[in-house]
């Protein structure tokens, strides 16, 4: 497994948002149900905004990322790559570089999209820091988080 974080799962998420796109067409407005945004909506508008997510955060760790961590994200990076401030994704949703601001995290300041995980899915974020205890403080918090941009669709 090349990166930090599982690539496996992300393919079947990928799938099924495939399948979900094409079971749910857009032509009957009137039988879609009101919901709450959904990981297929992002990914038909990958528009900049603000969505909430939900945050955790990992470190480079075994514990974090599996017995063959490296320090070597999905991208390909360097977990030393921006200061070691950076997010895993979805990356159906949010492909590697995008920048995202997650309130608490850098002081404020965009965050690229290097790595992603199995468990990273949807309107989900994991925050990097350097030490397990770091990741274990930051625990999960629901945010706004500002999407400042998508790097171009694949
Ligand atoms: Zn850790």
């Amino acid at each position: 497994m090349p990166g930090c974080r599982g690539r496996r799962f992300a393919y079947w998420v990928r799938l099924l948002l495939v399948l979900l796109a094409g079971a749910a067409p857009l032509q009957s407005g009137a039988q879609t149900p009101t919901r709450l945004a959904q990981p297929t909506d992002l990914a038909r508008n990958p528009t900049t905004g603000t969505k909430v997510m939900e945050v955790t955060a990992y470190c480079p760790c075994k514990i974090c990322c599996g017995p063959n961590a490296r320090g070597i994200t999905a991208s390909g990076q360097s977990v030393s790559y921006h200061n070691q401030t950076f997010v895993a994704a979805d990356t159906s949703l949010l492909p590697f570089n995008s920048q995202v601001i997650v309130p608490g995290y850098n002081h404020g300041k965009p965050v690229p999209v290097i790595d992603r995980g199995s468990m990273i899915a949807g309107h989900k974020l994991d925050v990097f820091f350097p030490t397990h205890a770091q990741a274990q403080r930051w625990g999960r918090q629901t945010l706004s988080v500002k999407i400042v941009s998508t790097s171009e669709a694949r």
